[in-house]
Formats: structure tokens, sequence, C-alpha cells
């Protein structure tokens, strides 16, 4: 069958080239990273661009960026698509080590700037700190509605062996087919929720580890979604902040705690034994109690990988009535970023800075079964309807309000199922519900005429499903 333009689909995707190992070639120094050398060589390899897909494509997109098209691949359902891409890339590109608070908020703000121009994004990152910007991403794009994946990689892209090509193909596939409204982090055929994530291997093509939370996704002979665990959300804010680890460690002396606490100190995530475990020393709890108590948030994380902080122990309950929170399961990266995001919120009191810290936002903890988190002002806050269509056609961050009746019944059937098309017409559940007047799933999909839900309910003129910021 000859080729058309109109047979498939296309989504397209930014690709924020911040640096690390992917981009280097190797100098006599050693690898250094090797400017637009990813861009170029991608250019030239089919699988990453397709001349004839390039020559078929009818450019209405509003990017502005020289982009590269993906041969076709055949999704569920027999539709063919490919994925349209353009790479923004840093300058100069970093070692990851060197990530800068300033950079994750960068990267946010440029996903920010072409939210509405594009479907989905990927960010190359070293493999150092990814982990580190995988969280604080997740914090920072409040509301996220579209697929945002951090990837990179072990080995470079210029050498013949190398793990660069399964990594950027399979972040740039999933996010090209897939609405997975999180950050996510991609590497070695798993996708992972960012903030659930630690690098676990400075050698292995195995390199990340997500210790207490299931894959997002299994890239193998199949890709298989775990559609229950995805998150849906929709809008985007920035953060700046303040914040340190401490690692206890048998002998550590209060001094030392006294010192890490000091007055410009205004969060620290503490490393505690086991459950939540501490050394059971006056000096030791005194100090950390005279901090919380000074407006310090202590947020207490296991040094164990896999596991959670625990009121179990009377070693971990006494760290917990001196005022220290706890951090649930989160990873040490996860815990930092997300304390220092929670702290940059000028409108959050201390009290609920704490309160936040032991409540899942952004699937980053594991609820314990018993507790019921305290509902904070600024949640309260979001959850009052706003109903305002101004904005919905012009592709701003939205939000369509369910209807609770709807929403009860898109939980029990689960996230899958609320995100299949029906195949003949391309729509959702939700361009359907839209089209009747109620709602409840994401809203970013787009059915064969290529409109979104939104579209739908702003032209039917239901605005009363609608919530727009
Ligand atoms: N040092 C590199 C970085 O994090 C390592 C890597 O990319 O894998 O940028």
């Amino acid at each position: 069958m000859p080729k058309t333009a109109s047979a498939v689909s296309s989504m397209e995707v930014l690709i924020l080239n911040t640096g690390g190992t992917i981009n280097m070639i190797l100098g006599q120094r050693g690898y250094v990273p090797e400017p637009y050398f990813l861009t170029e060589s991608l250019r030239t390899q089919n699988r990453f661009h397709d001349p004839l897909e390039e020559s078929l494509f009818s450019h209405s997109s509003s990017a502005q960026l020289p982009s590269m098209i993906t041969p076709r691949s055949t999704a569920p359902g027999g539709i063919q698509k490919r994925v349209r891409y353009a790479v923004l890339e840093w300058d100069p590109l970093l070692d990851s080590s060197n990530i800068e608070i300033t950079d994750w908020i960068r990267i946010a703000t440029e996903i920010e700037l072409n939210y509405a121009a594009f479907d989905a994004f990927v960010i190359l990152h070293g493999t150092d700190t990814m982990s580190y910007t995988s969280s604080a991403l997740s914090f920072l794009l409040e509301d996220l509605g579209k697929t945002v994946i951090v990837t990179g990689a072990q080995i470079p892209l210029s050498q013949l062996r190398n793990d660069a090509v399964d990594n950027l193909l399979g972040a740039l596939v999933l996010a090209g087919h897939y609405i997975i409204p999180e950050c996510c982090l991609f590497f070695n055929h798993t996708l992972y929720r960012g903030n659930r994530v630690s690098k676990i291997s400075s050698y292995d093509l195995n390199a990340f580890a997500s210790p207490n939370f299931p894959p997002l996704v299994n890239v193998g002979i199949d890709i298989v979604v775990n559609w229950n665990d995805v998150m849906r959300q929709t809008s985007l804010r920035r953060f700046r902040s303040h914040k340190a680890t401490l690692r206890l460690f048998p002998g550590i002396t209060a001094a030392t705690v006294r010192a890490f606490l000091a007055p410009e100190t205004q969060g620290v995530v503490l490393e505690t034994y086991g459950a939540g475990n501490a050394p059971q020393r006056s000096d030791l709890v005194g100090a950390l109690k005279e901090a919380c108590d000074r407006g310090v948030v202590i947020v207490s994380i296991s040094q164990c990988a896999k596991g959670s902080v625990s009121d179990a122990y009377e070693t971990g309950r006494s760290l917990l009535s001196a005022g220290v929170v706890s951090g649930g399961d989160m990873t040490p990266e996860c815990a930092l970023t997300k304390l220092s995001y929670l702290l940059s919120k000028p409108e959050l009191s201390f009290s609920e800075v704490r309160a936040l810290v032991g409540t899942p936002l952004r699937g980053e903890l594991t609820r314990p079964v018993s507790v019921i988190p305290p509902r904070s002002a600024s949640q309260g806050h979001r959850q009052q309807p706003r109903e305002h269509l101004r904005g919905a056609l012009a592709g701003s961050p939205a939000l369509l309000r369910p209807d609770p009746r709807q929403t009860r019944r898109n939980i029990a059937i689960g996230g899958g199922l609320v995100n299949c098309v029906e195949p003949a017409s391309r729509r959702s559940p939700l361009h359907s519900a839209a089209l009747n007047g109620s709602a409840g799933a994401l809203v970013h999909l787009r059915d064969s005429l290529g409109h979104t839900p939104l579209y739908y309910a702003a032209r039917q003129g239901h605005e009363q499903v609608v919530e727009v910021w």
C-alpha cells in the first residue's frame, strides 16, 4: 500500500538535551561531550529519521525547531504512528554532576514554554544525578497532562556497542505512543516513576532501580503498560529552596547534628537506620528536637533501599515524638527534592509543609494503610471548582472537572480502559464524555480529526465540565 500522510497519526515530541555520557565522544583525555554530535548522528540513522516520512509530513505544527521524524510503527488497533521530534540542545552540554537547582528550573521552564506546541517531552541527562532531576521535576511540573521522560546512557551513542540507542529510541517511542502524564525515568527497557528511582550501578546497563514501586512500563517483545499505576494530572509552577541530608552513623555526635541544623537550614533529610530508628541518646534526640522546635523540617527516611520508616520501634517513635516527620518509603533523591519544593512555597506554613511531606503528591510514597493524611489548605484550595472555558481551545494546561458518578465508574474500570480509543473514530471515553456533557480522563488525547476532548466540550457549549488555569 502506498504511504500517504493521512493514513498515519503522529505525535510531536521535544527532546531537551542537557548533556551526559550519551553525547560524548572519546577524546585524548577520555570521554568529553561533543556539541551537536547527537542530533547529527540521529539524522543519519534511519530508525531515528526517515527522509521519506519527512517528505510526506504535513507541516501543521507550531514548533519552530528543525525536526526529525521516525519511521512508522504499528500501534495497538493496527493504527500506524510515527514520532516527529525536535532537539533543543544546551550549550554547554553538562556533566550531570554539575547540575544545580537552577538547571531543574531551566528544564521545567523550557517544558512550560513549549508545553502547548508538543505532545510529550524527553530529557537527555547524565546518569549520575538523573534520579535527582526526575524527582525534582515530578514536583516542579504540577498537574502535568503530558508525558515527560528523563533518559541517558551508560555508553555514549558514539560507541559501536552502546545503550544509548535503546534508551533514546525506547523513550521516544513511549513518549510518542502513550500518554503517561508523569515525570518518568526510562532506562534499560523499563519506564519508572521518576521520583521512585535511585542509581544503583555505575557499570551495569541496568543502572537504576525502583525499590518500593513497580515499573510503569516494561519494554520487551511487547510494550506492557501498567495502567493501574499511571497517574493523571494537569499545570506548571516554579520553585527554589534550601535543603541537606544527614546520615546517621554509630557514634555520630550531637555537635555534628547541631552544626548541620544551624539556623540557616530550613529542612533536613535524616537517613535513619532500618525502619526509621536512631540511637536512643538524649543529646542526639535533644539536638533534633531543638531544631524541630525552631521550625526546621526534619524528614526521616531509611538507609535501606527497600522498606519504609515506621513507628514500629521505640527507637523510631522517639524521633517522631521529637518532631521528626516520617518520609515513608521515599528515596533520598525524592525526599530531598520534595522537601526543597515544599519549602520553596511561601504560601505553605511550617505545619502544612510537615503534613505534606508524608502525603503522596505525585505517587512518590506509599501511604501506610492505617494513616489518613491531613488535608492541607493548598489542596483544599485546588479542589474548589472554577468554571472558565477561556483558553481551552488555545491548548492551555487544563483539567476536565470530573462528574462524581463518572469518576467512580472510571476508577472501577481502571486507567487502561479510560485511555483506550475506539478504533473506528479514534475517540477516547473522554472525547465521548465531552461530547455528552460529562467528563473524567486524559485531556490531551486527539481523535482522528485532530481534536481534543476540550475542543468538543467548548464547541458543544459544555462549560460546566471544563476547568482552565
Ligand atoms: N558523569 C556522567 C553524567 O552524569 C555520567 C553519565 O552520564 O552516565 O553526566
